[in-house]
């Protein structure tokens, strides 16, 4: 048996019809970049997470970078993050010219720890970037609450967290803003890059919505000097398509969560996922931590079954942020995780008989190491 670690082509069977017509739409209507089909989406997706605007960008690094330079972030200016997070988080506050500094995150779930992050305030501080890791959401009333203190603009990364819920209010509702990306692996994906900046902060949408577009609300009236980053409307109108049936896809991975979860729940030195019981997680991705990581992806390779990591190396010790002049050490918490963490097959189209037969293979590994 082959194990995909995702299957975007399970996927596509199953809309074929849907999003053969959406593309279609769009070819038909020659809007290609922006337009009706990405209004839409806006709306629909700016409901679906409970926040007044959403703004449709061309990837979730976009929408990062868009939302520090609306809020004014640059030279200067620190925002907080994690190390363990994929390095568009990093990169998308070094680009307005501000200083990343970072927290380690928490051994269980992976999110950042609240203490820390007080720890890492100083006058230059200017935001807080939790990212919402493998699908669920992190701790943000604390967050929200060191902001208030100290006055901070709170940005969630909810690239990997579309739909995820914490106390019963989805991603993207949290902070002043929050960055989704819809690369085609994501839990919403389009058919190629695309992203949107979600908020309720009426001026943040419009100043956002100018900078995706050459600083212009109205063509060839230019207020201040943007970029390119608009939302394709193929893009859009693949979203459109799919967006319906997010909910279902997420109740899909939950179930296969909890289905990897009854076949490993007690092998000893093998760490399942942790939710919190406050948090409706996603899963974007179902990580699971072994000491034995690289001898049991390797012995899974073997048995036709594809695994990944997220990620294998902290942004802190990354050569791009060797400027930092961070070493190993710096965030011990995220540095074991990332020599023990690995990312096991996940995708809503899985089967029982897949899921059943990754777990078994992952149980005769264990019990065929020496105790
Ligand atoms: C995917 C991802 C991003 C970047 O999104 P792109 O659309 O690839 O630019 C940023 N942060 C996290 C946590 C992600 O998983």
């Amino acid at each position: 048996m082959q194990v995909s670690f995702v299957d975007l082509r399970a996927q596509y069977a199953r809309i074929k019809p849907e999003i053969d017509q959406a593309i279609a739409r769009v070819i038909g209507s020659a809007q290609f970049v922006l337009g009706e089909e990405t209004e839409r989406f806006e709306s629909d997706f700016a409901r679906y997470c409970g926040a007044a605007h959403a703004v449709g960008v061309n990837s979730g690094t976009s929408a990062l970078f868009l939302i520090l330079k609306a809020a004014g972030i640059g030279p200067g200016d620190e925002v907080i993050t994690q190390p363990n997070s994929f390095i568009a988080s990093a990169a998308a506050i070094s680009h307005t010219g501000a200083t990343p500094v970072f927290v380690d995150s928490d051994p269980a779930t992976h999110l950042m720890v609240v203490p820390k992050i007080e720890s890492a305030i100083t006058v230059r501080t200017k935001a807080i970037m939790p990212v919402h890791l493998y699908g669920q959401i992190s701790p943000m009333e604390e967050i929200r609450s060191i902001a208030e203190k100290h006055g901070l603009f709170v940005l969630e990364d909810a690239c990997q967290a579309h739909g995820a819920k914490h106390n019963g209010t989805r991603a993207g509702s949290f902070g002043n803003a929050a960055a989704f990306s819809f690369y085609p692996g994501k839990n919403l994906g389009a058919y190629g890059e695309a992203g949107a900046v979600v908020t309720s902060d009426r001026a943040l949408a419009e100043r956002v919505r100018r900078l995706r577009d050459h600083g212009s609300l109205e063509k060839y009236v230019h207020t201040e000097i943007g970029y390119n980053m608009r939302l394709e409307g193929m893009q859009a109108a693949v979203l459109n398509a799919k967006l319906g049936y997010l909910d279902e896809w997420n109740d899909a991975r939950r179930a296969h969560a909890t289905r990897y979860r009854e076949l490993l729940g007690d092998i000893p030195g093998l760490t399942l996922p942790v939710a919190k019981p406050e948090n409706e997680h996603v899963f974007h991705l179902f990580v699971v931590q072994t000491p034995e990581r690289d001898a049991l992806a390797a012995y899974l390779k073997e048995r036709g079954i594809s695994t990944s990591i997220h990620y294998p190396v902290p942004i802190h010790l990354q050569e791009a942020y060797r400027h930092c002049g961070l070493n190993v050490g710096s965030f011990p918490e995220s540095e074991s995780a990332a020599r023990e963490i690995l990312s096991l097959p996940m995708y809503p189209e899985l089967s029982d008989g897949e899921i059943t037969y990754v777990a078994d293979a992952i149980k005769s590994f264990f019990s065929a190491l020496p105790q």
